[in-house]
């Protein structure tokens, strides 16, 4: 099973990217996860992506490209593929096609979360997660069951990540309108696109993914 799960930023990707993980053993791949570890690694593409990051503006088609190459290549034929984050352009949506094609591949579905985007603003600000595992939290709709420790590992320490302040997410909302909404047409002309209510609640949103998985 091969899905991509489209939504402008806050839409609750990686939320449900990680559930999708844990339930099926898929593999979650996240261009902005990657980005994120190439700019703590100080690799060459993190030391050209950092700033653009910063800025809310869309990093090079190719070298998220060459992220997702390398990424499934490393992935065994039956490990299933979760997109999150990309593609974001048409050219990278292209791209996508032939990595696909590549590696023997085939897309099933394309999911949009469908979120009003006076949420987000909200969703981005109150968002941080666990330093040590990468668990997602919320100040306000899903805080540790204990206060200051993470569900999961029991870790106290915490972080937010620098591009998530309101004015960078207006420019990443931006990028998303101009970019990456064009290309849904796409995938509708391939029939392969459900919208989903991504205002429900985190435990409904993945109910409805899970409907659409077993279609
Ligand atoms: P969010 O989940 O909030 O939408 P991401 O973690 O996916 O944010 O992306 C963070 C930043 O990384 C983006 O603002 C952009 O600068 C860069 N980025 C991530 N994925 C891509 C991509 N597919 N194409 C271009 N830039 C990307
Ligand atoms: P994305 O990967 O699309 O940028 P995230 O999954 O990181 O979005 O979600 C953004 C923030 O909103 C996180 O703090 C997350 O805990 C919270 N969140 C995700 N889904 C929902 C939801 N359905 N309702 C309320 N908050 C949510
Ligand atoms: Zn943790």
């Amino acid at each position: 099973m091969n899905i991509i799960l489209l939504g402008p930023p806050g839409a609750g990707k990686g939320t449900q990217a990680a559930r999708l993980v844990a339930k099926h053993g898929m593999r979650q791949l996240s261009t902005g996860d990657m980005l994120r570890a190439a700019v703590k690694a100080q690799t060459p593409v993190g030391l050209e992506a950092k700033a653009v990051m910063d800025r809310g503006e869309l990093v090079s088609d190719a070298i998220v490209s060459a992220l997702i190459d390398e990424e499934l290549a490393s992935m065994g034929a039956d490990t299933g593929a979760i997109f999150d984050g990309y593609p974001r352009t048409g050219a990278q949506a292209e791209a996508l096609d032939a990595l696909l094609a590549k590696h023997s591949r085939k897309l099933d579905h394309v999911i949009e979360l469908e979120v009003n985007e006076d949420a987000l603003v909200e969703r981005i600000t109150g968002r941080f997660t666990c330093a040590n595992c990468g668990e997602g939290y919320h100040d306000t709709f899903k805080q540790p069951k204990a206060e200051g420790v993470c569900d999961k590992c029991g870790s106290t320490e915490f972080k937010r990540r620098p591009d998530d302040n309101e004015e960078t997410v207006r420019t990443r909302m931006t990028e998303y309108r101009a970019k990456t909404a064009p290309i849904l047409p796409i995938y509708d002309a391939r029939g392969i696109v459900t919208r989903i209510d991504g205002m429900a609640d985190i435990d409904e949103v993945s109910e409805s993914i899970e409907r659409v998985l077993a279609s």
